[in-house]
């Protein structure tokens, strides 16, 4: 029973620890896979708020720069302004303003020309060497402008073709009035919309990402990398100006290109002087790409870590798997060995044929029986059986019929009412005997007469017996008295024996009881 249960703990040892070992494995599969998408997760996150602020960085950097451009060409403006001035008086003078104008706008790279329109729209004066014929300015956004509103304060116009070049150019104009303050002309100067494409192209950006330099009422100036046709647009109705302008002069954000519909990381700024817009966009699945392509270092080794982890957990795995099919194969030798040794013991003490406790079993227990009784006082009794005519059985019915013979007395014998303490012994050929610790002489002797009838009550056929047709027993019983015996087995054997021979002399079939 024991040896089961422990047998059952480690079947069931051997079910849970894989499955334990597994179910850790399998945690810390998900544990390090969960970190990882997470901590990738805050790096796309950090890298979203980088480009961000990048871009905003380089917006604010633009719209600085386009106020600094606009800024030095409204200074030359001024300038041929004064000069314009302090001619009024005396009259125009073209030929000197086209040479104040030509020099200033050889100072400046990004100045296309210079030039004064009179109150008709008619060429007084330019930079440019010629003052082509036939052409009248009138028609100009920057002509309507000025003769509308008399504020004496620069205006930028959206991109136009010039005339004379036929140049991208962005007007940049005064208006100049006469003595009494009434419209007297346009002054115009014009820079080169690739002023601004030449610029731009220093930038390192990729082939999607945008950058886009705006009127304050979103005229596109100039988008980089779009095609001239972009120039013009208007993107009052983008997310740009309708909300993110709304609110601020500066920030950053996600949103889809009003341009061409893309997806992009963008920073915006609006110069301080002049409320021009600079938009720089970052296109966000390039961002994505190149972020995926640094991540992969990255998650290969930790796919190589995973792995690693996997295998050795298959590794403790396999090995606590081996290591409980031995514990378990021990134990079941172990337990063989138990009940081997236990049949093993209980052989050395059993007699082969009858099963009862063989002679060297009855002679220790009845050893430790007197002992036991000399210690405590007590009897001990002891009744030896003889088989009556036994050789005359085995010759009668064989050998083989008289083992039979042999096992039916000892079973009629196992059959008595004996006390758990008593023991039936096989004590040698067909002679049996019963140690009867506590017994004394008259119980003995009744238990003998008893084994004697019990005997005589299986009836056995034996034909040649002389006194019966059946098998009978003859029985002689002894006693040791503590108190005036030694506790010798030798003694109370023979006395036994003794009276056995008064048994078999008085007509066998009978017990008889030691003088
Ligand atoms: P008595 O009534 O005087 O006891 O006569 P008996 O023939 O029984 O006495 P004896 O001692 O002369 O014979 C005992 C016989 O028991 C001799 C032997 O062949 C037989 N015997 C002893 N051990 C065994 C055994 O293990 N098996 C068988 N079949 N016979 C046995
Ligand atoms: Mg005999
Ligand atoms: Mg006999």
């Amino acid at each position: 029973m024991k040896f089961r249960r422990r047998t059952d703990r480690a079947t069931s040892l051997n079910r849970s620890l894989p499955r334990s070992i597994a179910l850790a494995g399998l945690l810390l599969t998900i544990a390090v896979t969960g970190l990882n998408l997470w901590t990738m997760r805050e790096a796309w996150r950090d890298t979203l708020i980088q480009s961000e602020q990048m871009a905003v960085n380089l917006s604010l950097s633009q719209a600085r720069q386009a106020d600094d451009t606009i800024l030095q060409t409204e200074l030359s403006l001024r300038e041929v302004q004064h000069q314009l001035l302090s001619q009024m008086a005396t009259g125009v003078n073209g030929a000197a303003l086209s040479d104040t104008m030509q020099e200033l706008a050889s100072r400046l790279p990004q100045l296309h020309g210079l030039f004064y329109y009179d109150g008709t729209g008619k060429w007084i004066a330019t930079s440019e060497r010629q003052i082509p014929k036939g052409i009248n300015n009138a028609d100009r956004e920057y002509f309507h402008f000025h003769r509308q509103n008399p504020r004496d304060s620069i205006h930028i116009g959206p991109v136009i073709r010039s005339r004379s070049t036929g140049e991208l150019v962005i007007p940049v104009s005064l208006r100049v009035n006469d003595a009494a303050g009434g419209f007297n002309g346009v002054l115009l100067a014009t820079i080169r919309v690739d002023y601004f494409r030449h610029y731009y192209s220093y930038y390192e950006l990729g082939p999607q990402d945008v950058l886009v330099l705006m009127l304050a009422d979103s005229t596109v100036l100039y988008a980089r990398p779009m095609p001239d046709s972009y120039i013009g647009k208007n993107l009052s109705s983008s997310h740009l100006f309708q909300a993110m302008l709304a609110s601020s002069d500066k920030g950053s954000g996600q949103w889809r290109a009003a341009l061409d519909g893309q997806a992009r990381i963008f920073g915006f700024a609006r110069s301080e002087r002049y409320g021009l817009v600079v938009a720089a966009g970052y296109d966000k699945h390039t961002l994505l790409r190149n972020w995926i392509k640094g991540q992969v270092e990255d998650v290969m080794l930790d796919l190589a870590l995973l792995l690693g982890i996997v295998l050795l957990g298959a590794y403790v795995l396999s090995q606590a798997r081996r290591s409980l099919r031995y514990q378990q194969e021990l134990t079941r030798l172990r337990d063989e060995l138990t009940a081997v040794n236990l049949s093993l013991e209980n052989l050395a003490h059993a007699d082969g044929l009858t099963g009862l406790a063989n002679r060297r079993e009855f002679d220790l227990f009845l050893q430790q029986s007197l002992l036991d009784a000399a210690q405590q006082g007590q009897p001990v009794s002891l009744i030896l059986m003889d088989i009556d005519y036994f050789k005359r059985y085995n010759d009668t019915y064989g050998h083989v019929a008289g083992d039979a013979c042999l096992q039916a007395v000892a079973a009629a014998l196992k059959g008595l009412a004996l006390r758990a303490s008593d023991k039936v012994a096989r004590y040698g050929g067909e002679e049996f005997a019963i140690i009867l610790p506590g017994a004394t002489g008259a119980d003995a002797l009744s238990i003998a007469g008893a084994a004697v009838k019990a005997v005589s009550a299986r009836n056995i056929p034996h034909n040649s017996s002389s006194i019966a047709a059946h098998v009978t027993l003859s029985a002689g019983c002894a006693t040791f008295q503590p108190e005036s015996d030694r506790p010798e087995p030798q003694a109370l054997i023979e006395q036994a024996d003794e009276a056995l021979y008064l048994a078999k002399h008085g007509g066998r079939n009978q017990a008889r009881r030691s003088a």
